[in-house]
């Protein structure tokens, strides 16, 4: 999970993002499904995911894969603070992340107090997480305090950023970075894992 800085929230939400968490309360208890509203004839979820990109170099905000654009990893708005349950916070700014299908399905509506969230000011990679080389896993920081290694674990887990293939997606792509000539790491997925290898 690779640190980022948020830059200003796109206008639809400056100015609307209240309203909309109003309106979206309403709609959910009347047991309908979600949708991003429109603002001035643009598509909300557009406008949004086009403010996004730019934030992560068009990387998935919790396991880095890219290229999470239209035509390649599908991508999704991530609510960090499920829309379910924290209505008001569906079209905060702060609460919307850039995701890839899989992160987001492993997601879903769970949520802890304990995960950790990529932009925060105080979120530090390496303070939190290691490598296992070997295996391609992503681990808690052995070295931290039983609470700081809860956080990456749960972190770890709800996000499933050791499920399935990835520990060895994280392997193939180091071994492409090394045999590209002259690599260009934003070109790449699972920075924080490359840079750390090399
Ligand atoms: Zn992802």
């Amino acid at each position: 999970m690779r640190k980022f800085e948020r830059k200003a929230a796109p206008e639809c939400l400056r100015v609307n993002a209240k309203k909309y968490g109003k309106r979206w309360k309403i709609r959910h208890s009347k047991g309908k499904n979600w949708n991003w509203y429109e603002y001035q004839n643009q598509q909300n979820e557009v406008v949004i995911l086009d403010t996004l990109y730019p934030l992560t170099q068009n990387h998935c905000a919790f396991c880095d894969i890219q290229k999470v654009i239209k035509g390649q990893i599908r991508p999704t708005i991530e609510h960090f603070y499920p829309k379910e349950k924290y209505h008001f916070l569906a079209y905060r700014w702060n609460n919307l992340f850039l995701c890839c299908d899989s992160c987001q399905s492993y997601k879903l509506a769970k949520f802890s107090r304990k995960l950790l969230k990529p932009d925060s000011l105080a979120y530090d990679f390496d303070k939190y997480f290691m490598f296992d080389f070997e295996t391609g896993e992503i681990k808690p920081n052995e070295s931290q305090s039983l609470h700081t290694q809860a956080r990456a674990a749960e972190t770890i887990k709800i996000y499933g950023l050791n499920k399935d293939s990835r520990p060895q997606a994280r392997l193939n792509e180091l071994e492409y970075y090394i045999i590209t000539p002259f690599p260009t790491l934003v070109d790449f997925s699972y920075r924080d894992f490359i840079e750390r290898a090399m």
